[in-house]
């Protein structure tokens, strides 16, 4: 499948395009944080590039550090706006062993009660 044939029926992609509705948390420039449907925290936010960049984290390179920054910066953002002094976690599920359903890169924000570790 080619790139562009992967976003055009791609979930994440359908919710970047404003096709499915979702509870946009922020945005930046490349980047957008919107609720997990299933939140598995009291706070659990989706961060994805809004272009279908990579399929997963192993796909990544060099050419993704300023597209990642963005990511990080944007987690940051709604980490503080969410009010997570005592702490929050991003998890990248790469593959069916991690978990990963959704094949648009993607990072999660946990947080809002003490998370497990190591996670399970
Ligand atoms: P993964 O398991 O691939 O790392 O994460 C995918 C996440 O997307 C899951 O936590 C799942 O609950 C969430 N998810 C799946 N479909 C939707 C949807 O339509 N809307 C939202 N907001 N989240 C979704
Ligand atoms: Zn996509």
């Amino acid at each position: 499948m080619t790139e562009s044939s992967a976003a055009a029926s791609c979930l994440f992609c359908r919710i970047a395009r404003g096709e499915l509705r979702s509870t946009k948390v922020a945005e930046s420039e490349h980047a957008l944080a919107f609720r997990d449907v299933n939140p598995v925290a009291p706070s659990h936010v989706l961060l994805i590039p809004k272009e279908h960049v990579a399929e997963s984290a192993a796909a990544l390179g060099p050419a993704h550090g300023a597209l990642l920054g963005e990511l990080f910066a944007l987690a940051a953002r709604v980490a503080a706006d969410e009010g997570l002094e005592r702490g929050w976690r991003l998890v990248v599920n790469v593959g069916p062993d991690a978990g990963q359903t959704v094949p648009h890169l993607h990072m999660h924000m946990l947080g809002g009660r003490a998370l497990d570790w190591p996670p399970g």
